[in-house]
Protein backbone atom coordinates (compact mmCIF):
# COMPACT_ATOMS: atom_id res chain seq x y z
CA UNK A 1 0.00 0.00 0.00
CA UNK A 2 1.41 3.47 -1.09
CA UNK A 3 0.08 7.08 -0.99
CA UNK A 4 0.83 9.73 -2.67
CA UNK A 5 -0.70 13.18 -1.67
CA UNK A 6 0.71 16.29 -3.19
CA UNK A 7 -0.71 19.79 -3.60
CA UNK A 8 0.33 23.69 -2.65
CA UNK A 9 2.32 24.54 0.45
CA UNK A 10 -0.15 25.24 3.45
CA UNK A 11 -2.44 22.65 2.25
CA UNK A 12 -1.81 20.36 5.35
CA UNK A 13 -0.29 17.75 3.04
CA UNK A 14 2.11 17.01 6.10
CA UNK A 15 -0.69 17.00 8.77
CA UNK A 16 -2.61 14.72 6.71
CA UNK A 17 0.18 12.32 5.59
CA UNK A 18 1.05 11.71 9.25
CA UNK A 19 -2.24 11.24 10.43
CA UNK A 20 -2.43 8.70 7.67
CA UNK A 21 0.92 6.87 8.33
CA UNK A 22 -0.15 6.84 12.40
CA UNK A 23 -3.35 4.89 11.43
CA UNK A 24 -2.44 2.85 8.75
CA UNK A 25 0.32 1.98 9.59
CA UNK A 26 2.41 3.68 7.04
CA UNK A 27 5.95 5.03 6.95
CA UNK A 28 5.80 8.59 6.20
CA UNK A 29 8.16 10.55 4.02
CA UNK A 30 8.46 14.62 3.66
CA UNK A 31 9.54 14.90 0.23
CA UNK A 32 9.61 18.96 0.76
CA UNK A 33 12.28 18.44 3.29
CA UNK A 34 14.82 17.23 1.06
CA UNK A 35 14.52 20.22 -1.78
CA UNK A 36 14.29 22.49 1.25
CA UNK A 37 17.86 21.36 2.58
CA UNK A 38 19.64 21.34 -0.41
CA UNK A 39 17.99 25.13 -0.76
CA UNK A 40 19.57 25.58 2.82
CA UNK A 41 22.69 24.69 1.91
CA UNK A 42 23.00 27.63 -0.91
CA UNK A 43 21.04 29.97 1.74
CA UNK A 44 23.86 29.50 4.58
CA UNK A 45 26.26 29.65 1.95
CA UNK A 46 25.50 33.15 0.52
CA UNK A 47 24.77 31.73 -2.89
CA UNK A 48 21.93 33.95 -4.72
CA UNK A 49 18.81 32.12 -5.30
CA UNK A 50 18.79 33.11 -8.73
CA UNK A 51 22.39 31.75 -9.52
CA UNK A 52 21.71 28.53 -11.24
CA UNK A 53 25.11 27.23 -11.91
CA UNK A 54 26.55 28.11 -8.25
CA UNK A 55 23.34 25.78 -6.74
CA UNK A 56 23.90 23.18 -9.25
CA UNK A 57 27.94 22.68 -8.28
CA UNK A 58 26.66 22.41 -4.63
CA UNK A 59 25.60 19.09 -5.11
CA UNK A 60 29.31 17.93 -5.37
CA UNK A 61 29.84 18.92 -2.08
CA UNK A 62 26.41 17.66 -0.36
CA UNK A 63 24.79 14.66 1.31
CA UNK A 64 21.35 14.60 1.69
CA UNK A 65 20.11 11.31 4.05
CA UNK A 66 17.26 10.45 5.68
CA UNK A 67 16.91 8.81 8.97
CA UNK A 68 13.71 7.62 10.79
CA UNK A 69 14.41 8.00 14.35
CA UNK A 70 11.41 7.33 17.34
CA UNK A 71 9.38 7.17 14.08
CA UNK A 72 9.70 10.47 12.41
CA UNK A 73 11.81 11.36 9.92
CA UNK A 74 15.18 13.57 10.33
CA UNK A 75 17.29 15.14 6.68
CA UNK A 76 20.95 14.74 7.41
CA UNK A 77 22.85 17.63 5.07
CA UNK A 78 26.45 16.57 5.21
CA UNK A 79 26.09 14.53 8.23
CA UNK A 80 23.85 17.18 10.32
CA UNK A 81 20.31 17.07 11.35
CA UNK A 82 18.30 20.11 9.70
CA UNK A 83 15.89 20.01 12.00
CA UNK A 84 13.94 23.17 12.00
CA UNK A 85 16.82 25.46 9.91
CA UNK A 86 14.47 24.15 6.56
CA UNK A 87 11.16 25.81 7.90
CA UNK A 88 12.05 29.80 7.71
CA UNK A 89 10.17 31.72 4.95
CA UNK A 90 13.68 32.22 3.50
CA UNK A 91 14.58 28.14 3.01
CA UNK A 92 10.89 27.68 1.68
CA UNK A 93 11.99 30.56 -1.32
CA UNK A 94 15.00 28.65 -1.37
CA UNK A 95 13.69 25.18 -1.74
CA UNK A 96 11.39 26.33 -4.67
CA UNK A 97 14.11 28.01 -6.49
CA UNK A 98 16.39 24.73 -6.64
CA UNK A 99 13.43 22.40 -7.17
CA UNK A 100 13.28 23.94 -10.51
CA UNK A 101 16.60 22.18 -11.50
CA UNK A 102 16.41 19.29 -12.97
CA UNK A 103 20.27 18.18 -11.83
CA UNK A 104 18.38 19.24 -8.15
CA UNK A 105 15.43 17.18 -8.91
CA UNK A 106 17.72 14.06 -10.36
CA UNK A 107 19.74 14.75 -7.06
CA UNK A 108 16.91 13.66 -5.28
CA UNK A 109 15.61 10.80 -7.06
CA UNK A 110 17.15 8.26 -5.89
CA UNK A 111 16.57 8.75 -2.07
CA UNK A 112 12.83 8.71 -2.53
CA UNK A 113 12.73 5.87 -4.87
CA UNK A 114 14.62 4.06 -2.36
CA UNK A 115 12.01 4.63 0.09
CA UNK A 116 9.22 3.72 -2.31
CA UNK A 117 11.13 0.49 -2.91
CA UNK A 118 10.59 -0.14 0.97
CA UNK A 119 6.84 -0.04 0.48
CA UNK A 120 3.96 0.80 2.71
CA UNK A 121 4.83 4.60 2.38
CA UNK A 122 2.51 7.65 2.51
CA UNK A 123 4.61 10.39 0.99
CA UNK A 124 3.84 14.00 0.34
CA UNK A 125 5.33 16.77 -2.00
CA UNK A 126 4.81 18.46 -5.60
CA UNK A 127 5.06 15.23 -7.74
CA UNK A 128 4.98 12.04 -5.86
CA UNK A 129 1.42 10.95 -8.09
CA UNK A 130 3.09 11.90 -11.51
CA UNK A 131 6.63 11.26 -11.51
CA UNK A 132 7.90 9.65 -8.14
CA UNK A 133 5.17 7.00 -7.23
CA UNK A 134 3.05 6.62 -10.87
CA UNK A 135 1.74 3.49 -9.77
CA UNK A 136 0.71 4.60 -6.29
CA UNK A 137 -2.84 2.63 -4.88
CA UNK A 138 -4.39 6.13 -4.01
CA UNK A 139 -3.08 9.55 -4.79
CA UNK A 140 -4.66 12.97 -3.36
CA UNK A 141 -4.10 15.79 -4.50
CA UNK A 142 -4.66 18.55 -1.29
CA UNK A 143 -5.55 21.73 -1.99
CA UNK A 144 -6.94 24.85 -0.57
CA UNK A 145 -7.39 29.17 -1.35
CA UNK A 146 -4.01 30.73 -1.15
CA UNK A 147 -5.64 33.03 2.09
CA UNK A 148 -6.92 29.91 3.63
CA UNK A 149 -3.46 28.21 3.23
CA UNK A 150 -1.51 31.80 4.03
CA UNK A 151 -3.64 31.82 7.60
CA UNK A 152 -2.48 28.40 8.57
CA UNK A 153 1.43 28.37 7.38
CA UNK A 154 1.45 32.36 9.42
CA UNK A 155 -0.69 30.64 12.67
CA UNK A 156 2.32 27.72 12.01
CA UNK A 157 4.88 30.34 11.78
CA UNK A 158 4.25 32.50 14.87
CA UNK A 159 3.74 29.41 16.92
CA UNK A 160 7.33 28.52 16.25
CA UNK A 161 8.25 32.11 17.52
CA UNK A 162 9.06 33.28 13.91
CA UNK A 163 8.83 36.86 13.20
CA UNK A 164 6.44 36.88 10.29
CA UNK A 165 3.15 39.16 8.53
CA UNK A 166 0.34 37.79 6.84
CA UNK A 167 0.74 39.92 3.94
CA UNK A 168 4.36 38.53 3.49
CA UNK A 169 3.80 34.67 3.85
CA UNK A 170 0.57 35.50 1.88
CA UNK A 171 2.59 37.29 -1.13
CA UNK A 172 5.66 34.18 -1.00
CA UNK A 173 2.56 31.19 -1.34
CA UNK A 174 1.34 32.75 -4.00
CA UNK A 175 4.54 33.37 -5.76
CA UNK A 176 5.83 29.78 -4.69
CA UNK A 177 2.63 28.30 -6.16
CA UNK A 178 3.40 30.14 -9.90
CA UNK A 179 7.29 29.24 -9.37
CA UNK A 180 6.07 25.53 -8.98
CA UNK A 181 3.46 25.43 -11.24
CA UNK A 182 5.38 26.87 -14.37
CA UNK A 183 8.38 25.52 -13.88
CA UNK A 184 9.09 22.54 -16.79
CA UNK A 185 10.59 20.25 -15.01
CA UNK A 186 8.16 17.22 -12.80
CA UNK A 187 5.65 21.22 -12.09
CA UNK A 188 3.49 20.90 -9.64
CA UNK A 189 0.07 19.77 -11.53
CA UNK A 190 -2.31 16.97 -10.01
CA UNK A 191 -2.05 13.57 -11.60
CA UNK A 192 -4.31 12.57 -14.16
CA UNK A 193 -5.60 10.18 -11.98
CA UNK A 194 -5.67 12.04 -8.64
CA UNK A 195 -8.29 12.71 -6.66
CA UNK A 196 -9.06 16.48 -5.61
CA UNK A 197 -9.45 17.60 -2.03
CA UNK A 198 -10.26 21.39 -1.10
CA UNK A 199 -10.21 21.73 2.04
CA UNK A 200 -10.69 25.34 2.47
CA UNK A 201 -11.97 26.16 6.02
CA UNK A 202 -11.55 22.37 7.21
CA UNK A 203 -10.10 21.30 10.30
CA UNK A 204 -7.53 18.89 10.38
CA UNK A 205 -9.43 16.19 11.42
CA UNK A 206 -12.39 16.96 8.59
CA UNK A 207 -9.44 16.47 5.92
CA UNK A 208 -8.35 13.43 7.75
CA UNK A 209 -11.89 11.64 7.37
CA UNK A 210 -12.11 12.99 3.19
CA UNK A 211 -8.53 11.25 2.52
CA UNK A 212 -10.54 8.10 5.31
CA UNK A 213 -12.85 7.81 2.55
CA UNK A 214 -11.09 8.38 -0.35
CA UNK A 215 -8.63 5.55 0.57
CA UNK A 216 -11.34 2.90 1.28
CA UNK A 217 -13.33 4.11 -2.26
CA UNK A 218 -10.04 3.29 -3.67
CA UNK A 219 -9.35 0.05 -1.91
CA UNK A 220 -12.72 -1.06 -1.89
CA UNK A 221 -13.48 -0.73 1.47
CA UNK A 222 -10.15 -1.67 3.19
CA UNK A 223 -9.94 1.01 6.18
CA UNK A 224 -14.02 1.16 7.00
CA UNK A 225 -13.31 0.60 10.58
CA UNK A 226 -10.39 3.23 10.46
CA UNK A 227 -12.98 6.63 11.66
O1 LIG B 1 6.20 20.74 0.70
P1 LIG B 1 7.14 21.87 1.03
O2 LIG B 1 6.47 23.18 1.12
O3 LIG B 1 7.98 21.56 2.23
O4 LIG B 1 8.16 21.93 -0.20
C1 LIG B 1 9.10 22.96 -0.33
C2 LIG B 1 9.38 23.21 -1.80
O5 LIG B 1 10.04 22.07 -2.35
C3 LIG B 1 8.13 23.42 -2.67
O6 LIG B 1 7.79 24.78 -2.82
C4 LIG B 1 8.54 22.83 -4.01
O7 LIG B 1 9.13 23.82 -4.80
C5 LIG B 1 9.60 21.81 -3.67
N1 LIG B 1 9.15 20.42 -3.79
C6 LIG B 1 9.16 19.85 -5.03
N2 LIG B 1 8.84 18.53 -5.17
C7 LIG B 1 8.48 17.80 -4.12
C8 LIG B 1 8.42 18.38 -2.83
C9 LIG B 1 8.75 19.71 -2.70
O8 LIG B 1 9.48 20.49 -6.02
N3 LIG B 1 8.18 16.50 -4.29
Amino acid sequence: MNIAIDGPGGSGKSVLAKNIAKKLGLVYVDTGALYRSVGLYSLEHGIARTDREAIIKTLDDITVELRYENGEQHVYLCGVDVGDRIRTPDASMYASAVSALPEVRAFLDKIQRDMVARGGVVMDGRDIGTVIMPDADVKIFLFASPEHRARRRYEELLSKGQNVDYESVLADIVERDRADRERDTAPAIPADDAVMLDNSGFEPADTFAAAIHIINEKTNGSYSDVL
